[in-house]
């Protein structure tokens, strides 16, 4: 069976510390000034009953990815053992810019290259049998990863036992990110 790659977000415990911006920088070698996973701050309800979560953001590894459809040279495109890792290859790339346009969470940047980038899920240390780098690094261990077709994975069992949301599940691009809540 095909792996449904997951990753699990505790914002009852993210510090919202930037470690996990930091680490995916470095592992990924992104450029100065570009982002493939970010913090966001997001303040609801009214004076004096307000509530703020903080969250790590990525690209959502949407099971019906608008990016992927959108690509007109199959650069962007699902890893083949997967259902839901997206990639792109750069060689395919032309640069322009229809995914970009087509996702609903920004979650895509330009390389100086000229070629579409965002979140791997760090397939290259999923590949070693590593945790992504954002996972690894987290001091609050607020994120889990792991293979929602697994009914035993970590990620199963939290989305089990816990409250959870995706965002903008409005869209209906089916995101794999779910934050714990
Ligand atoms: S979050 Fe955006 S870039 Fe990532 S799979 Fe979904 S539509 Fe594509
Ligand atoms: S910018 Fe690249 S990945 Fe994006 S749609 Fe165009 S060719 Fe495909």
């Amino acid at each position: 069976m095909k792996k449904k790659y997951a990753m699990v977000i505790d914002t009852k415990v993210c510090v919202g510390c930037g470690a996990c911006v930091v680490a995916c920088k470095t592992e990924n070698e992104v450029p100065e000034g570009l982002h493939r996973d970010w913090i966001v701050e997001e303040i609801t309800g009214s004076y004096p009953h307000l509530f703020m979560e903080v969250r790590s953001e990525r690209c959502n590894h949407c099971s019906d990815a608008p990016c992927v459809s959108a690509c007109p040279t199959g650069a962007s495109h699902y890893r083949e053992d997967t259902e839901n890792l997206v990639l792109v290859t750069p060689g395919k790339c032309t640069g322009c810019k229809a995914c970009m346009a087509a996702c609903p969470y920004d979650a895509r940047f330009t390389m100086p290259e000229g070629y579409a980038s965002k979140c791997t899920f760090c397939e290259h240390r999923l590949d070693q049998g590593l945790d992504p780098a954002c996972m690894s690094v987290c001091p609050a261990h607020a994120i889990f990863f792991g293979d929602l077709n697994n009914p035993e994975s970590t990620v199963s069992l939290l989305l089990k036992k816990r409250q959870y949301r995706v965002l903008m599940p409005e869209v209906g691009t089916e995101p794999n990110i779910y934050y714990l809540t």
